[in-house]
């Protein structure tokens, strides 16, 4: 009891820490309040190990080095505390557009836009000539309608704002129609019968799972509806014994009823990919000229640009849209209104888009280049792992990712690791691997397939960092 009550009352003061040789540099560089905060979350944390009986830290306690070693702890702890948990990875998991990896790369141009109004007050939403109040999609507006012939368009946090905005401002409280088999979940928890929920839209579901027909629509039509609606399926893809109605039937039957067609376009490409050699994707003008009356997609999906969702379409709706005070909570900020600008303003010019937009550099790139950097760093994989794995180059494909084309997969190389272990323990020794990648000073991100681990090198374009960084390796 005795060396408890000493133990309590050789703990050190907070004063004498904030002092103390390690800890002094500390409070200039990141301020007394956060290294204060550290020592009192230490201290309280060594008397609650103190009073659970922990007999070796009294020992430890009790010796005198113990305040150097406590301070130096703290030290360790705080500067800790000030490094950025949000870090640069390398993204060698063969999807392109990963939603856990941030999705797309942005282009020089949108960082130097970036820059240029990060700092600084901006007219973003200031009229310069009236001197009044300024829209802040007119910083987009025209560009998106010239690429995509809408009459109109704004811009909002994510596409998933973007299709709860539209609903919510062009069906509150009625009918939405839309094919069953395309009631899909994007992943994390965006599902569209929830997001009919969250808009106060009441969910009709027309057809089967697999077919869907133009007299589906016809018959659901009553008085209580609200909106015909269709949405891309993203991420898979309904194969056989199908039917899914063609957008121009659907808006010519909008039409004959007065009511308004809307697609959600998810991942919506402003191009046609397959100059770049990928499959085709409806992009955004298409299913306007199809007849839809709003579209919505994603910034950061195909666009290769930030997380934003765009909504284009006829004048009336999109001026409604903007009234709808869920606007003011979903829109976006002069950062991202800056780089969606800039990118948007590259696909004015398509032929170069795959030298200027990373995500489509990246899909377009050529199978034959990306064999020939697994052949230049197969050796550095070889040597460094000769003990813990087999490395070998193998024909892999790489997926575009986020819902997009789900199924159609890039021809690509991997370098691939087979771990060499004793009997039974491969799965340990493989997840051993790929966490060992995973702590390097900037994490490889690889795919564990098959008991192998895989690295995709379609979104590799700094070997030299892959080297230096595999030299960091556990051997
Ligand atoms: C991805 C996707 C969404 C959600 O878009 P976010 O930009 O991730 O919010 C909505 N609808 C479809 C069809 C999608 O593919």
């Amino acid at each position: 009891m005795n060396s408890l009550n000493a133990a309590f009352k050789a703990l050190p003061s907070v004063d004498k820490a904030l002092q103390s040789e390690a800890l002094s540099p500390l409070v200039v560089k990141y301020g007394h309040e956060a290294v204060k905060a550290a020592i009192r979350s230490k201290l309280d944390e060594v008397r609650n190990e103190i009073s659970a009986g922990d007999s070796s830290l009294v020992d430890a306690i009790l010796e005198k080095n113990y305040f150097s070693n406590f301070c130096k702890e703290v030290a360790g702890n705080v500067s800790s505390s000030f490094v950025s948990s949000l870090i640069p990875v390398l993204n060698l998991t063969g999807t392109v557009v990963h939603t856990n990896l941030g999705r797309a790369r942005l282009p020089a141009e949108a960082m130097s836009a970036i820059e240029t109004v990060a700092t600084q007050a901006t007219n973003l939403e200031f009229d310069l000539v009236t001197g009044k109040r300024g829209d802040r999609d007119s910083h987009i507006e025209k560009s998106i309608c010239e690429i995509t012939g809408a009459e109109a368009a704004t811009v909002v946090n994510n596409n998933a704002a973007a299709v709860l905005l539209v609903l919510n401002t062009l069906s509150p409280g009625k009918e939405v129609i839309i094919s069953r088999g395309e009631l899909v979940e994007i992943g994390g928890a965006f599902r569209i019968p929830d997001v009919m929920k969250s808009a106060g839209c009441t969910l009709k579901e027309i057809g089967t799972t697999n077919r869907t027909h133009l007299r589906d629509f016809e018959n659901a039509i009553n008085q209580d509806t609200g909106l015909l609606m269709k949405v891309h399926t993203s991420n898979y893809e309904i194969r056989g014994f199908t039917n899914s109605v063609p957008e121009e039937e659907i808006s010519n039957l909008a039409r004959e009823k007065k009511l308004n067609f809307v697609s959600d376009l998810g991942s919506g490409t402003l191009v046609d990919l397959s100059q770049f050699g990928l499959p085709h994707e409806p992009t955004v003008s298409e299913t306007l000229a199809n007849g839809a009356d709003i579209v919505t997609f994603s910034g950061d999906k195909l666009l290769g640009g930030p997380q934003a969702g765009v909504i284009a379409g006829k004048q009336e709706l999109v001026q409604a849209i903007k009234r709808n005070p869920l606007k003011r909570a979903l829109r976006v900020d002069k950062i991202t209104m800056a780089a969606l600008a800039s990118i948007i303003n590259l696909y004015r010019d398509p032929q170069r888009l795959a030298q200027r937009v990373p995500l489509i550099g990246d899909l377009a790139r050529p199978v034959s280049e990306i064999a020939a950097l697994a052949d230049r760093l197969l050796p550095d994989f070889v040597e460094k792992l000769k003990n813990r794995a087999e490395a070998s180059i193998e024909d892999c494909k790489s997926q575009i990712g986020s819902g997009a084309l789900p199924l159609d997969l890039l021809a690509s190389k991997a370098i691939v690791l087979r771990p060499i272990a004793k009997k039974g323990a491969t799965d340990a020794s493989l997840q051993k691997l790929a966490a060992d990648f995973r702590e390097l000073s900037k994490p490889v991100i690889g795919r564990i397939h098959d008991g192998k681990l895989l690295f995709d090198l379609r979104c590799l374009h700094d070997e030299e960092e892959l080297r230096r960084l595999l030299l960091q390796l556990p051997v």
